[in-house]
């Protein structure tokens, strides 16, 4: 958060308005103050100047007036003695005029050189002609000072101008008073302004103490730190202010901490989901994507963050992102390889507002490789039976038409026809009898019914049984070792393993070949051998043959009677008793089939 700065702080403006104020306030009385107190000293003075020449004029009056005897002193003398009489301190000159400007006497010592002279003074001359009195303040060039000028015309009883009545007095003093009044004033302006600045600082900061105390919490806040809590200074407005915010705060912690405990509830839900988990923003751009989302679309988070979930998908082609919140059911995402398939489900579902406005889009991404493979399986597996029960019948029905149209009665060809349906009826009871063994093995109520056996021993015997039965010319040859090796097995299971290994090898042994026959053993299992010299495999389809209904040669193996079930029999039954199976297999060199059963090794002496 940015700094106030100084000027700006409400504390300097809250100050700066109270100033103003203030200085505002004692202008507006200062100079109303100033002014009257101008205009009342200035009409007292002049008052006061008025009143004495008043009674001066009158004794003037009289002199001027007086009808006067050779004895009686000369008007002039006259004059001087009334003027003497007078005696003011603020009161500079008192000349008397007649009406034809001449000065008939002057108070002024200095100046009795004027008297018989004409008056040059501006004001006396239109005094007398308009007969009113003259008032004016003037300043005096030689004292540098105020003067007040005042002339009143003297009249006869008949109301006619005789002379004029000359003061000048000095109203410097009064000036003085006034401007000694407006210093006292201004000094008390100043001192109350300093005092209220003063006072004004500190009201200021009652207020913006807890205003920056708040900001500073806000401050905090905006950072995670909800510890700190506003100082509450008062009940006031501002205290009731503090009280709120720090509610505020603990309301906005606790609805922090349940948001952030949501979320890692959210995140870890996602974490842990084996689906993926995939969610954009209201243009398709992906916003969050869970690592199962990640490793099936084999892609890291930084390639795919910001990305249109369209080109993620690898959907740009067909879909908009548009189509893709339209789209009702799930999309397969097909990424086979020719190695391996490789499918995923996509769901779609639309995070929209009360408004219907769209906010996203989110996407659940399931494997649906397996499900795909089983489905293909199921389907493989019936048009394969249905394939391998055709062949018989329709061989069946030819023969049987045959004898029902009367070749059940040449009796040379009657009974060959027969045996010919014999085998087929045969086959196909062989055939289902081993669908039904892989059902029972398929389904998990398949139980073993285990017994322990030496297995060499046990194997030696089906070895003996097949060298004795045998019609072909081929060689056995055991690599048994002389230890007991026991093992617990279901011996009926394990037979029906070995025998299916054994004429399988028969089977494709050339005539004077080797069957060889071993047993290793190692730490926690015996390796069980058998190899022929036979036609081999080749190598692309040496895992396949233990695949249900795969024939290397379909044509050869069919004519020797197999149904290509025997080995994945097979395959379901070491499995079952927890070994595994596989083949190597060199192409007109010779087959080998190992397989492993779990095996513990006997502590020496046990059975002495
Ligand atoms: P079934 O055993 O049901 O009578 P089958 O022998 O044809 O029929 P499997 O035992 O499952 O079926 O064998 C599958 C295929 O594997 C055979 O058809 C054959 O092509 C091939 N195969 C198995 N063992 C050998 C072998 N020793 N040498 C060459 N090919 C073999
Ligand atoms: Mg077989």
């Amino acid at each position: 958060m940015q700094k106030v700065g100084f000027f700006r702080s409400i504390h300097v403006k809250f100050v700066l308005i109270y100033i103003l104020l203030i200085v505002v306030a004692m202008q507006i009385i200062g100079l109303y103050f100033a002014r009257e107190l101008e205009e009342t000293l200035k009409t007292n003075f002049t008052t006061s100047v008025k009143d004495r020449m008043n009674l001066v004029e009158f004794s003037v009056r009289e002199e001027m007036m007086k009808d006067r005897s050779p004895d009686d002193p000369s008007l002039e003398q006259s004059l001087r003695t009334v003027l003497s009489g007078f005696n003011s301190e603020d009161i500079n000159e008192i000349r008397v005029i007649d009406a034809k400007y001449k000065i008939l006497a002057t108070s002024e010592l200095g100046n009795q050189s004027l008297v018989r002279q004409r008056s040059m003074e501006d004001s006396v001359r239109r005094s007398i002609s308009s007969e009113t009195f003259y008032e004016n303040i003037n300043f005096d060039q030689a004292s540098g000072e105020r003067v007040m000028v005042r002339v009143t015309p003297i009249m006869n009883n008949n109301m006619e101008v005789i002379g004029a009545l000359y003061v000048t007095a000095n109203i410097e003093k009064v000036f003085k008073q006034i401007n000694d009044i407006n210093q006292i004033l201004a000094g008390g302006v100043a001192v109350s302004l300093a005092i209220t600045v003063i006072i004004g600082i500190f009201i200021a900061r009652t207020f913006t103490r807890p205003i920056s105390d708040m900001r500073r919490q806000a401050q905090a806040m905006a950072q995670g730190n909800f510890s700190r809590k506003v100082h509450v200074y008062g009940d006031d407005e501002m205290g009731q202010l503090a009280i709120a915010f720090n509610h505020l705060t603990n309301q906005l912690q606790e609805s922090q901490s349940t948001t952030e405990s949501e979320q890692r509830k959210l995140a870890s839900v996602l974490e842990n989901m084996t689906d993926g988990v995939i969610s954009t923003d209201r243009k398709g751009r992906v916003s969050l994507i869970n690592d199962s989302a990640l490793i099936m679309l084999r892609l890291t988070r930084d390639l795919v963050l910001n990305r249109p979930i369209t080109s993620i998908l690898g959907l740009e082609q067909e879909y908009t992102f548009e189509d893709l919140i339209q789209v009702k059911d799930s999309i397969a995402l097909d990424f086979s390889t020719e190695k391996e398939p490789y499918i995923l489900r996509a769901t779609f579902s639309v995070t929209q507002r009360e408004t219907g406005f769209v906010n996203g889009l989110i996407v659940v991404l399931h494997d649906n490789t397996e499900q795909e493979k089983i489905d293909m399986e199921r389907r493989e597996f019936v048009s394969n039976v249905s394939h391998e029960l055709r062949t018989p019948l329709t061989t069946m029905r030819s023969y049987l038409d045959a004898l029902a149209e009367g070749a059940w009665k040449n009796e040379d060809i009657a009974p060959s026809f027969l045996r010919v349906t014999q085998t087929e009826t045969e086959r196909m009871i062989r055939l289902v009898n081993d669908l039904l063994k892989l059902s029972r093995m398929d389904s998990k109520e398949y139980e073993l019914n285990t017994e322990w056996v030496e297995f060499n021993h046990f194997f030696n015997s089906i070895i003996e049984r097949f060298e004795f039965s045998k019609s072909q010319n081929v060689h056995f040859k055991r690599l048994l070792p002389s230890a007991d090796l026991f093992v617990e097995i279901d011996t009926d299971k394990m037979t029906q393993v070995i025998d299916n290994i054994i004429s399988n090898a028969l089977k494709y042994s050339p005539d004077g070949g080797d069957v060889r026959f071993g047993v290793t053993t190692s730490g926690t299992y015996i390796k069980v051998m058998i190899s022929d010299d036979g036609m081999g495999i080749p190598k692309a389809n040496v895992n396949r043959i233990f695949d249900r209904f795969y024939r290397a040669d379909r044509a050869r193996s069919r004519a020797m009677g197999g149904t290509g079930l025997g080995l994945a029999i097979a395959k379901e039954m070491i499995i079952a008793h927890g070994g595994k199976i596989w083949a190597e297999s060199e192409e007109g060199k010779g087959t080998t089939i190992f397989f492993t059963l779990p095996f513990e090794q006997q502590e020496e002496g046990e059975w002495d």
